[in-house]
């Protein structure tokens, strides 16, 4: 991007820096505007290696390991590194207390799983929903301690789910959700859901995944009121399904409204929605938060998953709905827009509003 501005690049690392999400976040912060990494870290296992060695024919996204992260020793997890800002791709059965401690450390900690995303005081940040919550994290016991803080992203079935209801609730108001999602293998990490299981099949059943489907949203659409965010009264019931796509995850919805409205109506107010992202055109904004399809076979993973470089959500189907108002299908990249992509949103907006300047 030309902005004819000198941004001073923050020192980043990565915690987990060897898994699916770890994967995405070496691909887009090489070479990035405001980020220059120079810590990976992951497991004892992998602790003391290089980084292709550590990884031992692990790197399953298209392109090649970029050359920065190819240079890296990876290390243990500790806070002790050369760094500002970590993103997490830990895994959660691990990334709670890690993620505590870098933060008690003075780290900006920006993570991806799922055990602070109920902390009273941490944002469950989504960069075009709720740019305000950010302001919580001064609450934090360590950021006036220390300065660290930690930012959550929601899970990613709901990432472009909730953008189309901040969109809706601004312009109609929602009442309820009814939602089944249809997500990919790569959601399930690496190796993940055991091919004999997944292939030429559908799993009805990810564990803990609807109960964050149908809360997590209440959050981010939430009031920052006080020190805290009060949830917004929307009711969502959620369906989840693992299926045999590699990547991206998608949603049918169907959405009751507070005020009545036409397809046209809606279709319009998705296709204008822009969050701060935009406005401020960070660099892993895309143009269009929303993009609405009006073909009759639209959105598909395999053909609308990389609009917005995998940061865009795809709206289609959009008509009315018999026992609601109205059914649409929602698609966006799991560890795009959905993981990694999202976190280094959030850190962007961070970093223009000044959280990183310390
Ligand atoms: P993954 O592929 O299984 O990677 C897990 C990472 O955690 C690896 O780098 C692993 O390092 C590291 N790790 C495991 N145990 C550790 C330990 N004891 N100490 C330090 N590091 C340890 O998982 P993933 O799919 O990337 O997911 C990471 C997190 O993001 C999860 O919490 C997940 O729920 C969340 N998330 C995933 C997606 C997605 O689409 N995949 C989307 C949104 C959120 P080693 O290689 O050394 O074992």
């Amino acid at each position: 991007m030309k902005t004819g501005l000198v941004f001073r690049k923050v020192k980043a690392g990565i915690l987990g820096a060897t898994g699916t999400v770890g994967q995405r976040f070496i691909q887009l912060l090489d070479g990035h505007l405001h980020f220059e990494l120079t810590e990976l870290c992951a497991s004892e296992k992998s602790s003391g290696k290089l980084y292709e060695e550590a990884l031992s024919g692990r790197w399953k996204i298209s392109s090649h390991i970029p050359e920065i992260a190819k240079k890296l020793t990876v290390k243990a997890c500790k806070p002790d590194l050369d760094c500002k800002i970590l993103f997490s791709g830990l895994d959660s059965s691990v990334a709670g207390e890690i993620e505590t401690d870098f933060a008690n450390k003075g780290y900006v900690v920006i993570s991806n799983s799922k055990n602070h995303r109920w902390d009273k005081h941490v944002p469950l940040l989504s960069a075009e929903v709720n740019p305000d919550h950010l302001e919580l994290v001064k609450h934090q016991e360590s950021y006036k301690k220390s300065g660290g803080f930690i930012v959550t992203n929601s899970n990613c079935t709901i990432m472009g789910v909730t953008i189309v209801l901040k969109a809706l609730t601004d312009k109609f108001g929602v009442e309820l959700v009814h939602l089944v999602s249809m997500q990919a293998i790569s959601g399930a990490g690496y190796p993940g859901v055991p091919s004999m299981d997944i292939l030429g099949n559908v799993v009805p059943h990810i564990g803990g995944e609807e109960e964050k489907a149908e809360t997590e949203p209440l959050k981010i659409l939430g009031t920052y009121k006080g020190d805290e965010i009060i949830n917004a009264p929307i009711k969502i019931s959620a369906h989840c399904n693992r299926v045999p796509v590699i990547d991206g995850h998608m949603c049918c919805i169907s959405v009751k409204l507070k005020k009545k409205a036409s397809v046209e109506e809606i279709t319009e107010v998705l296709q204008e929605f822009r969050g701060e992202p935009q406005l401020l055109k960070l660099p892993m904004a895309p143009d269009k938060a929303i993009i609405v399809r009006t073909e009759a076979d639209r959105p598909q993973p395999r053909v609308d998953l990389m609009e917005g470089k995998g940061m865009t959500t795809v709206v289609g189907r959009i008509r009315p709905c018999s026992l609601l108002d109205v059914k649409m299908v929602v698609l966006s990249h799991n560890t795009l827009r959905g993981a990694a992509g999202a976190a280094l949103l959030n850190a962007e907006l961070m970093y223009r509003k000044g959280y990183l300047s310390q």
